[in-house]
């Protein structure tokens, strides 16, 4: 019997060079790292730290240069590293699902035209109009990109990203270009899907008081990982201020 969550990603002494020689840069710097069922990680840290890198390796979107990291689904371990450029384009396609701080909707499409995009591709989607219910958005499905405010927006591109059902959701600056009330619903959107869907989710956000909505908060500094902290009590997204 399993007594306790798998884990989703391993990583293990990752490391991230762009370029070479004495310009290199040396964005991950050897990073162990566990993220199980279930759970909700924030990685914090300063501009530069590696955050985007190592959430972009995760999600296959770039390549490690040395070390491991590993995806577990259904019981089968499948490496990141060393996959191929189209293995990863299927990890990709079909297990994960990415929100960036820019939406990149259409906006010639409706709010349910943009979802459908994506679930048309999918093997089990979600009804679009059931993945924008779920991010509040149940009454826009008809409008167009232009006649919704930003953080309608983001939720939006949050629902196109869970409508195909992924196994993780990566979200990178998802609030970062919102105010802090629109930001804020955009969270609840982001907590309702690990809450009631059980997706893996990792938040990048340079906002610290975000955090306090995480399972777990990870604070990546010049390519490590220097800090690991777990919430006792995870704050409701509505509760929290910037
Ligand atoms: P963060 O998301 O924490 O701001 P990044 O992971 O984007 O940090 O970047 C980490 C370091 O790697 C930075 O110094 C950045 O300039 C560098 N970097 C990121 N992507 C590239 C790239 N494609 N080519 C060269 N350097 C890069
Ligand atoms: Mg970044």
């Amino acid at each position: 019997m399993e007594t306790e969550p798998h884990p989703v990603f391993s990583a293990r002494a990752l490391t991230k060079t762009y370029g070479d020689g004495p310009t290199a840069v040396h964005a991950l710097r050897g990073v162990d790292l566990d993220i199980v069922q279930g759970e909700f990680v924030v990685l914090l840290g300063a501009s530069g730290s590696g955050k985007s890198t190592l959430l972009n390796i995760l999600g296959g979107l770039d390549t490690a240069t040395s070390g491991s990291a590993t995806w577990t689904h259904q019981g089968q371990t499948h490496q990141l590293t060393g996959a191929s450029d189209a293995e990863l384009t299927r990890y990709r396609r079909e297990h994960v699902g990415f929100v960036f701080q820019f939406y990149n909707l259409i906006p010639s499409l409706t709010a349910r035209e943009n979802v459908a995009l994506v679930t048309d591709m999918a093997d089990d989607p979600m009804r679009p109009q059931d993945a924008l219910a779920l991010v509040g958005l149940g009454e826009r499905l008809d409008h167009f990109v232009a006649q919704l405010s930003g953080g309608e927006q983001q939720r939006v591109a949050i629902a196109r990203a869970i409508a195909k059902r992924p196994a993780v959701l990566l979200c990178d600056e998802p609030t970062g270009a919102l105010d802090c009330a629109t930001g804020i619903m955009v969270l609840q959107a982001i907590e309702r899907v690990n809450r009631e869907l059980g997706t893996t989710t990792v938040v990048i956000t340079h906002n610290a008081p975000i955090a306090a909505m995480a399972d777990r908060v990870l604070r990546l500094a010049d390519g490590r990982i220097v800090e690991e902290r777990r919430n006792p009590h995870k704050a409701e997204a509505a509760s929290l201020s910037w």
